[in-house]
């Protein structure tokens, strides 16, 4: 298992990750799962483009609006990005053949901050399968 480190910069902000993911792989064929440790972050696999980045943000704020009267911001102010966090799910497998992640051309494992800027930790394990 490896640990990859993530400092966000901002509340909420989308770091490709994918490079740093490709790194545990080595020439082995099997599976990845990528997890985040943290209640408040996602881990997904889209497209990097920037205005795709942005939207995907946007929407789910839409969708999930910051400060909007929710229980548990009585304790806490970060209830949306729990909720969003929960939408997203913190965790993707990727198929692994011979050292190379099975991704689709334009897919990238993205790491999703929510409520920033935190150091932040996303666990990264690597399942050997049996050759054919
Ligand atoms: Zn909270």
């Amino acid at each position: 298992m490896k640990t990859i480190e993530i400092d966000t910069k901002s509340r909420e902000e989308i770091v490709d990750i994918t490079e740093e993911v490709r790194k545990v792989v080595g020439n082995k064929s099997g599976l990845l799962f990528v997890f985040s440790t943290h209640t408040t972050t996602g881990v997904t696999i889209n497209e990097a483009e920037t205005g795709l980045l942005k939207d995907l943000l946007r929407k789910l704020s839409d969708l999930v609006p910051h400060n909007a009267d929710y229980i548990h911001d009585r304790i806490d102010t970060n209830a949306d990005a729990h909720i969003k966090a929960s939408i997203l799910g913190n965790s993707v497998f990727i198929p692994v053949e011979n050292g190379r992640l099975m991704l689709g051309t334009w897919q990238r494992i993205l790491f999703v901050e929510f409520d920033g800027p935190r150091r932040r930790r996303v666990h990264v394990i690597f399942y050997e399968t049996e050759k054919d």
